[in-house]
């Protein structure tokens, strides 16, 4: 399922973020930039060490935030560590815009054409996956609207759940 906003268009999957050929995948990641589970743990034994290491050298991002790597032995070329909120610590809505928001100006400065979301912060961290799709498509779709070099955003979206979530959300923009 695919929506044109200007030059660009957003489109969403069902499957292993782990396996897009975006130029960039985004990892749900923690303050501390340790790979563990869900998505994170798909990209470290996907991707090799490499990605950790660079994690390590970077050393730590605030929620809202977003830094980036290299994919090591991804398809993408780049990974972008999106740290999104933990359900019930405060202020998750505003949290989880900027961790989009922040994926895609990082994207921006890094020539990433093409990028794959997960949904951040709905596995582990317990958000609930409506609201994270009104989030994260209104973000992008804002973002898109702008000036970007983006072309195509890509939400991977693991099960039948999370993509009629997300489909819900995409038909009413
Ligand atoms: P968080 O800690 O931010 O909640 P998770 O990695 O636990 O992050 O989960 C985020 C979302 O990604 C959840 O909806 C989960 O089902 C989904 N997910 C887990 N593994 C993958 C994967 N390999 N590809 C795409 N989505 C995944």
């Amino acid at each position: 399922m695919k929506l044109q906003v200007n030059q660009s268009e957003i489109e969403l999957v069902q499957g292993d973020i782990t396996e897009s050929d975006t130029d960039a995948i985004v990892n749900a990641a923690n303050s501390q930039l340790i790979l563990g589970a869900g998505v994170a743990g798909a990209i470290r034994s996907k991707g090799g060490p490499s990605i950790q290491e660079e994690c390590n050298a970077i050393g730590h991002c605030p929620v809202g935030g977003a830094v980036i790597t290299g994919g090591g032995n991804l398809k993408a070329r780049h990974v972008v560590h999106a740290v999104g909120p933990r359900q019930g610590e405060g202020d998750e809505e505003e949290k989880l815009k900027n961790a989009t928001l922040n994926s895609l100006k990082v994207a921006d400065q890094n020539n990433v054409k093409s990028i794959t979301f997960p949904a951040i912060s709905t596995g582990i961290y317990g958000f609930p996956l409506d609201a994270c799709a009104r989030i994260m498509l209104t973000t992008v779709k804002e973002y898109l609207s702008g000036t970007t070099i983006i072309e195509r955003v890509v939400f991977a979206l693991f099960d039948d759940k999370s993509f009629k979530a997300f489909k819900d959300q995409l038909e009413k923009m």
